[in-house]
């Protein structure tokens, strides 16, 4: 790999997998000892399983253990999953509550320094050191996104520039005036700048200075990275985490573009089957697990993030032997069953941005009128599109109705929208909208 990208911890990233293995098992007893003695949940948990922490005495024993569920932050709310007193816990992050009831995330001084050492590893792995400025999109507050990224600048000794969500058309003047060369928010936002900035006249690759781009919280496809890398000019790669495991920093992109790291000297991480729990081997898609090997405050033991992607143990470009996770294709609560066949929005994201008449902005809806499910497709078209015509319209949606079927299986409705008709998001973006309970 070229010189400009980064391994910030070359020992611990490259280290070879026996070796790290050993670490993993030391950290994984230290860590069931810590909240088998410590948090009345687990004691419940472990005791009604039948093990202890001594059971532990190779990984391969993890399956051994129960899973924790959000339901069970949910019952403990808010800081009965903590195995340390309050008075330790010094800093307080919730999740942003995607789908119901937030959980609350606590951490030590300790677990500060793990977060910025992961988010080091994080800006590192795209190229980012001194002298590099970043403008931090993500929202400040009690979401993990703003200050995690904020943490990790300090960390690799950039400057950060702590925008925050909202606000978009100062967002372009900063990002123009301050010379920014790092990008940090969701996708969707990055979207959303990227027209605010075209809408300002500017082109993005003369007129501003990015270089480089950390995106994530939300999934998206190969195809949107593209889209985005085009538009804005720098080089964008995927972030992943969770309020839960720590915030941002769980994972990264590398440059080799074929997958996000796992930090798995801090995080276990496990590919499960959601039906049935059955630990499944690397390469097979399924449910995410993780397991926190040094965490303090809020030690998790085979958490189901629900999150479905496929883990990749084979040896990167990069050099990094920690495994890779394959993009998020949904969540195991976010796909949709539309007249009994599985769909995800990301095959939905796959087939719209095939199409260059489109804009990648759009919003998936699932009715059930008289007992059928009825999937509607609300997409943009492009300037170009909607000024050729009514007629022009009309027929690519047919041609996006087809291409949809193709791919899922399944028919839908598809409104081709005029330029700017879908709402845009600042943090991350609701796409899917199902109102059959309703
Ligand atoms: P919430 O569950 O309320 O959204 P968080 O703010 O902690 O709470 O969000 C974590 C979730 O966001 C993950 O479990 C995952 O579903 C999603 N997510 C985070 N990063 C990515 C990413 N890079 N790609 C896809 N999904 C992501
Ligand atoms: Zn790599």
């Amino acid at each position: 790999m070229a010189k400009k990208y980064l391994i910030w911890n070359e020992e611990m990233e490259t280290m070879p997998r026996e070796e790290l293995g050993k670490v993993q098992l030391k950290r994984f007893r230290e860590t069931l000892e810590r909240v088998y003695n410590k948090v009345p949940l687990y004691k419940k948990l472990f005791d009604e399983a039948g093990v202890k922490p001594s059971d532990l005495k190779s990984l391969e024993d993890v399956a051994k253990f129960p899973f924790t569920v959000k339901q069970d932050l949910r019952d403990n709310y808010p800081f009965g999953p903590f195995a340390e007193p309050l008075e330790d816990v010094t800093q307080i992050h919730a999740t942003s509550g995607t789908t119901g009831k937030m959980t609350v995330s606590g951490y030590t001084d300790h677990d500060m320094k793990v977060w910025a050492e992961v988010m080091a590893r994080v800006y590192a792995a795209g190229g980012t050191k001194k002298g590099d400025i970043i403008h931090n999109a993500y929202g400040y507050g009690l979401f993990t996104g703003g200050l995690g990224f904020h943490l990790g600048a300090h960390e690799v000794g950039a400057t950060i520039v702590p925008v925050s969500a909202g606000l978009t058309k100062r967002q372009v003047t900063i990002m123009q005036d301050f010379g920014c060369t790092v990008l940090v928010c969701t996708p969707s936002y990055a979207l959303v700048l990227a027209e605010a900035i075209e809408e300002a006249g500017l082109d993005a690759k003369k007129d501003l200075k990015l270089r480089i781009g950390f995106m994530g919280a939300e999934p998206w496809t190969d195809k949107m990275r593209m889209e985005i890398e085009k538009r804005l000019g720098l080089e964008a790669f995927d972030i992943f985490g969770l309020a839960e495991i720590i915030g941002p920093g769980v994972s990264v992109e590398c440059p080799a573009h074929n997958g996000m790291h796992i930090a798995e000297d801090h995080f276990y991480p496990e590919i499960i089957d959601p039906a049935t729990g059955e630990p499944l081997p690397y390469g097979t898609p399924g449910e995410l697990v993780f397991s926190t090997l040094t965490k303090e405050a809020f030690p998790l033991v085979r958490y189901r993030t629900r999150d479905l992607c496929v883990l990749h143990v084979e040896k990167c470009a990069c050099g990094r032997t920690m495994v890779r996770m394959g993009k998020i294709t949904g969540r195991t609560d976010d796909m949709l069953i539309i007249r009994g066949v599985n769909v995800f929005p990301s095959q939905i994201e796959d087939v719209l941005l095939s199409f260059a008449e489109l804009s990648p902005h759009y919003i998936i809806y699932v009715d059930r009128p008289k007992d059928m499910d009825l999937l509607t497709v609300e997409v943009e078209a492009t300037e170009k599109l909607f000024d050729e015509g009514w007629d022009a319209v009309k027929g690519m949606e047919g041609k996006v109705k087809k291409a949809l079927a193709e791919a899922l299986y399944v028919s839908s409705k598809v409104n081709i929208k005029e330029p700017f008709g879908i709402q845009r998001s600042q943090g991350k973006a609701v796409r899917v909208v199902d109102r059959r309970e309703l």
